[in-house]
């Protein structure tokens, strides 16, 4: 069992302050989030835990919202990285999944509609489908 003192500054590192008198990591206590000021109650070594093996840092919000705007960044970025490819992205509502089924694209450069996984867009060097089959 760690000594009072540890618990309680390894709860600072990751953000959390405790609001009442530390008595066992394994009992809960009201703790305030640093990161936006939540109250909440948890015992110390889940929280400890949970940031060993996921980095989470603060309050379950903050860990849940950090989730959510890290994958909705992905996304963009993904969607982004078609774009950069030089692709309109014609499929309605395409929120730049990885793990879709087929997307509807087009390829500026020649015009052509096509189809395609998205990941196969980004990483294969595909090229239009309709202007390969036309060079054969
Ligand atoms: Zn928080
Ligand atoms: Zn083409």
């Amino acid at each position: 069992m760690p000594k009072v003192s540890t618990v309680v500054t390894d709860l600072l590192d990751i953000e959390l302050k405790l609001l009442v008198p530390f008595t066992n990591s394994k009992n809960h206590h009201l703790m305030e989030c640093l990161i936006c000021g939540n109250q909440f109650t948890a015992t110390p070594i889940a929280k400890l835990q949970a940031f060993k093996k996921y980095h989470n840092k603060g309050c379950p919000k903050c860990s849940e919202e950090r989730k959510k705007s890290k994958e909705s960044d992905a996304k963009l970025q993904f969607i982004q990285k078609i774009r950069d490819r030089n692709y309109d992205i014609l499929t309605e509502n395409y929120d730049g999944n990885q793990v879709c089924d087929l997307i509807t694209v087009r390829r500026q450069e020649c015009g052509h509609v096509f189809d395609i996984k998205p990941t196969n867009l980004i990483h294969r060097n595909v090229i239009c489908p309709l202007c390969s089959k036309k060079e054969k």
